[in-house]
């Protein structure tokens, strides 16, 4: 089977599905890979150097797999037809996805986003590697905007003390901003609604913020507060979010609008010079006066919403998604390296998003 990694369309998207480094072996479990001229280059990969490992520079929205990154444009699924494949991110919970035409134009299709949260799965589960991306990235953008240190210095000048750093949502993204916003010397504090996360938040230096709500939902996710918690929630937060220089938010609920845990009052209570940081942006954002997309200044407070940070880190971002789409692709393939996903397995039954589950 013939494998294609396109170049993305997407305003700002600068990953690829597939970086060369990926390619040999795939071609040693018998895929030909074809890449469209160009689709590496928003991340520095030139095409040679996928002709260098063996692939071959083409059509490759002809190949029997396309591979992908971010959710195709109308244009795009235009150019699919019935029997292909596609593999990426999907945005199977979003109102306006494609899976509708994709299903109508008779393409399988698989979300990434929609693979089982199961230890089998780690190796193909892209919402933690680009989510490790995002929390990393989320900590750069919160230190370059802020009017203070985050490491405590000691200089003949003065001392300074070291930034406090909170963590609402500690997921994948929250636990990588704590790690890393520890490294940069802040002091960090991390919360989250799941009781089993206090340990996590622990193991990376980080104080557990305990608010008393147990909100642990299905598969490992939360559930969504209650109107009562929420209030609670909103209040605890109020008083303890003006404690902090830096607050990063990364809350999410599947299929949900993101949890509103800053309020505007909130806000108002923190030091002028202060930064908040909403990775929940694309579904509305935690903090009530985020702006997706943009950074703003409310009070004295800068908040920032950006979208995507994962694309803002090409390189790594691509080579670890990389790896997920190519364990993913291994598991579709028989023991004759035919191109025959077996749907008894729970892994490529939950991803696959354009099949009749009645018909299974
Ligand atoms: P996510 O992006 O869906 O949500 C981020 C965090 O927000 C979660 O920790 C969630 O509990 C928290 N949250 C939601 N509502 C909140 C609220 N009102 N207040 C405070 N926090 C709130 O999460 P994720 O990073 O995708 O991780 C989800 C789960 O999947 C975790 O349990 C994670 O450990 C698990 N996981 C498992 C595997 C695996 O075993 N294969 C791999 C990755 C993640």
């Amino acid at each position: 089977p013939t494998v294609g990694v396109v170049r993305e369309s997407n305003d700002g998207e600068r990953r690829v599905a597939l970086v060369p480094k990926i390619v040999p072996s795939l071609i040693g479990k018998g895929l030909d890979v074809v890449v469209e001229p160009g689709a590496g280059e928003a991340a520095l990969i030139p095409d040679e150097a996928y002709a260098e490992v063996g692939a071959t520079l083409g059509d490759a929205w002809a190949a029997d797999v396309v591979v992908k990154v971010a959710p195709p444009s109308d244009a795009e699924v235009a150019r699919l037809r019935s029997g292909q494949t596609l593999v990426g991110f999907l945005a199977p919970r979003n109102a306006d996805n494609q899976i509708g035409a994709l299903t109508a134009a008779g393409v399988q299709a698989f979300a990434v986003e929609s693979i089982p949260r199961i230890s089998r799965a780690q190796v193909m589960d892209a919402l933690s590697s680009q989510a490790n991306v995002a929390g990393y990235k989320s900590v750069l953008v919160a230190a370059s905007e802020s009017t203070r240190f985050f490491p405590m210095l000691t200089t003949a000048a003065g001392t300074v003390k070291p930034a406090t750093v909170l963590v609402l949502g500690v997921g994948v993204a929250g636990l990588q901003a704590l790690a890393t916003a520890k490294r940069l010397g802040g002091r960090t504090t991390g919360y989250d609604v799941r009781p089993e996360v206090a340990d996590q938040v622990r193991s990376v230096g980080a104080q557990w913020l305990d608010l008393g709500i147990d909100a642990a939902g299905e598969g490992g996710y939360a559930r969504e507060l209650t109107d009562a918690e929420r209030a609670q929630q909103q209040q605890a937060l109020e008083e303890a979010i003006k404690g902090f220089d830096v607050v990063i938010t990364t809350a999410l609920v599947p299929g949900r609008p993101a949890p509103r845990l800053v309020t505007a009052a909130a806000v108002t209570g923190m030091k002028p010079g202060s930064v908040v940081v909403d990775l929940a942006g694309e579904t509305g954002g935690n903090c009530e006066l985020t702006e997706p997309g943009q950074t703003v200044v409310k009070h004295g407070v800068t908040i920032c919403s950006p979208l995507n940070l994962p694309a803002t880190m090409p390189e790594h971002a691509s080579e670890l998604y990389s790896k997920n789409v190519a364990a993913l692709l291994e598991l579709m393939l028989d023991d004759n390296g035919a191109l025959a996903p077996d749907f008894s397995d729970e892994i490529l039954d939950g991803a696959c998003v354009t099949r009749s589950k009645e018909n299974a």
